[in-house]
């Protein structure tokens, strides 16, 4: 039994590390750090040889880390558990090679999950419960991409499951659109730690997915929502008023999509008023989509 005085100690450490960005546990056990040294977490794990050397760098998605020697930190009293979650080791660049290797050659949607799910490229995998890879249908029309999943993605596996994707399927709804019409994904798949916007780092290694993804989907539109997300995929700068309602064109893969940039549900949360800006250019996606059927 714990007393008062600790009750209040354990209530106001919860309370300093949600501010911290920790809202949700992601394993059973705590890890010590502390009891570490001074070993960053991952440092005990050596790159692969395969990791480092991109003539082969398939080898980087499925390789078992090996245990390097370990640096001359100051001496343990006391053996060391292994981290309970492995750290990525290669560097962005070597991990988006090793991305793009791996996704070139997944020929189903299917079978880039499992190739996601083997995936340890990303550092962003280290803290998330769950990958978030789609919601809706396969071979959609509308693709959806959005920024990154949040805590309720996370627990659920799968994007815009939260706040921002109800109003998101009611939008959906209002051009006569269902999850069953829709693929929806973001340009990450796992949750940024206290929902932060995803590093250029994290953005660029999961890249070559989402782009096998567009391809595999083959969407006669794709849609992106909020200024991240627009910036990650179309490569522009500045902020989203500016880069909404203005068709652009990606290209991924052999594939050449139309992409309506629009703002992302979570601002029309905070943002009603600006709801009429979202409606203008989801009209102009519904007569995009009536002006390409069957083509
Ligand atoms: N916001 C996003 O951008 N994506 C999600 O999946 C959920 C919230």
């Amino acid at each position: 039994m714990i007393d008062e005085e600790q009750r209040g100690s354990v209530a106001t450490l919860l309370a300093w590390w949600r501010e911290m960005g920790v809202d949700g546990a992601t394993s059973e056990t705590a890890t010590d750090w502390l009891s570490r040294g001074d070993e960053a977490p991952g440092a005990g794990y050596a790159m692969a040889e395969a990791d480092a050397a991109p003539a082969d760098v398939t080898m980087a998605v499925a390789a078992p880390r090996v245990r390097a020697p370990q640096p001359a930190f100051p001496p343990r009293t006391e053996p060391v558990a292994e981290a309970p979650r492995r750290f990525p080791t290669a560097p962005p660049d070597a991990a988006a090679l090793a991305a793009r290797e791996a996704a070139r050659g997944a020929p189903t949607l299917e079978a880039l999950r499992e190739v996601l799910e083997r995936f340890d490229g990303c550092a962003l995998k280290a803290t998330a419960k769950s990958l978030c890879f789609y919601r809706g249908r396969a071979d959609a029309r509308l693709m959806i991409v959005g920024e990154a999943p949040g805590r309720d993605e996370d627990i659920q596996g799968k994007p815009f499951v939260g706040r921002a994707g109800q109003l998101l399927d009611k939008m959906l709804a209002a051009i006569g659109l269902s999850e069953d019409d829709v693929h929806i994904t973001n340009v990450v798949y796992w949750r940024p730690p206290g929902n932060r916007t995803p590093t250029p780092q994290e953005v660029q290694v999961c890249r070559p997915f989402l782009e096998r993804q567009i391809e595999l989907v083959a969407p006669d539109v794709l849609v992106t929502m909020g200024g991240a997300a627009a910036n990650a995929l179309l490569n522009i700068e500045g902020g989203i008023m500016r880069q909404r309602g203005r068709w652009r064109d990606l290209t991924a893969g052999a594939r050449t999509v139309p992409v309506m940039p629009t703002l992302h549900p979570a601002y029309l949360l905070r943002t009603p008023v600006a709801k009429r800006l979202a409606w203008r250019d989801l009209l102009a996606v519904q007569e995009r989509l009536t002006a390409t059927r069957g083509k």
